[in-house]
């Protein structure tokens, strides 16, 4: 049997297209996850991680498995049975947080706010008083599900002055909007490699501040999941110290290096420049054709653009199979209450180009 996947132009929530070297990367032999050249290779890899969260964290390093393993990763080491956390949610990736942070047994103060729009400073001073000294406060910076895009810093002074941790996920804005790991005090975050990074799916870079490491070293219970425990991960990532803990899934390692190397001959802040530009080219596009803007524009993410369709489109799943399967062109439905009613156009990575609106701007106008 054989398998051709077709040649798509992904413009959906992600994966986003990959760079040909990307995909070169993963035809290399196959070398040992110990050999010393592969070790080698996982320090680089390392060292351009921590460029790319512009961090000096020393507990920097990949997780084998997708970015919601990034999400368990964070929450599993950092919450014990009992501990009291605060999480915002304003789309789909908070509720998964409270999902994972409740089966650590954890007690989830949540603060809730609206789709589409972000956490309010207020709200969280509002959640503090009821609970005044959480473990962490976590916060989704960049929600795929609605195109909007969290300011931080204000959040993390509060969250410092109550003594707790401040966790992110940065699956979507990594090496497309600017973030800054050291400068804006986040302890514990995690990212996704498919998305702005343009690297294929399934791996989960994660970056802990010292103060996480000083409440990971003083747990009084052991980390639930085997797999995602720090203490035992952390010495696969220790350089030429390596010990086996799990074997690394060695081709996706190379593909990962080299999506980072590209980001790093680019440059994080002409990247950053690339994902607006091309934005406001998108949104040129669209709105002329009668599509309109969900997220205000003060928060709203270049590189997930979430809109309405126009009123003359009654059946948006129709029009989004005509795109997919007559011009090879993938773009996202709404999730959860946004199913139906909303597209998420995604120009993350490789499929951030002009030549790439152009491809979804003349497909659309074809079909209607
Ligand atoms: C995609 C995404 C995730 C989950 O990543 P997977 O690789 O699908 O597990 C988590 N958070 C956000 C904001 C995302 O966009």
């Amino acid at each position: 049997m054989k398998f051709n996947p077709p040649t798509r132009i992904l413009m959906g929530p992600g994966p986003s297209d990959a760079h040909p070297r990307v995909l070169n990367a993963m035809a290399r032999p196959l070398i040992g996850h110990l050999d010393p050249a592969f070790v080698n290779m996982m320090d680089d890899v390392k060292s351009m991680v921590q460029k790319g969260f512009i961090t000096k964290n020393n507990l920097t390093f990949v997780v084998s498995a997708p970015g919601s393993a990034g999400m368990e990763t964070c929450l599993v080491n950092l919450l014990e049975p009992g501990d009291e956390c605060i999480i915002c949610i304003n789309g789909v990736f908070g509720g998964r947080m409270v999902n994972i942070a409740e089966r650590c047994g954890a007690k989830v103060h949540k603060v809730e706010t609206p789709w589409g729009e972000v956490t309010k400073v207020a709200q969280v001073k509002k959640a503090l008083k009821a609970c005044p000294k959480p473990k962490l406060v976590a916060l989704v910076h960049a929600e795929t599900s609605t195109g909007a895009l969290q300011p931080l810093e204000k959040i993390s002074d509060l969250v410092h002055n109550a003594g707790s941790l401040l966790m992110v996920d940065a699956v979507t804005s990594f090496c497309g909007v600017p973030l800054m790991v050291d400068k804006w005090n986040i302890d514990a975050i995690y990212t996704g490699t498919q998305k702005c990074l343009s690297a294929p799916p399934g791996l989960s870079p994660v970056s802990f501040s010292k103060r996480a490491v000083k409440v990971l070293e003083n747990r009084k219970t052991p980390v639930q999941s085997w797999f995602l425990d720090l203490n035992l991960v952390k010495n696969y990532w220790a350089g030429a110290k390596r010990a086996y803990h799990h074997t690394a899934p060695v081709s996706s390692i190379y593909a990962l290096h080299e999506a980072l190397s590209l980001v790093m001959e680019e440059g994080l802040e002409k990247r950053w420049k690339r994902h607006q530009e091309v934005h406001k080219y998108l949104k040129k596009n669209l709105e002329a054709m009668g599509f309109s803007f969900i997220v205000k524009p003060a928060n709203r993410l270049p590189n997930l653009n979430a809109v309405q369709l126009p009123k003359g489109i009654k059946n948006e799943a129709k029009v989004r199979s005509q795109l997919l399967n007559d011009f090879n062109i993938e773009v996202g439905g709404g999730l959860g209450a946004f199913a139906g009613k909303i597209w998420r156009v995604g120009i993350m990575g490789e499929s951030c180009t002009y030549n790439h609106v152009n491809a979804l701007t003349g497909a659309l106008k074809q079909i209607l």
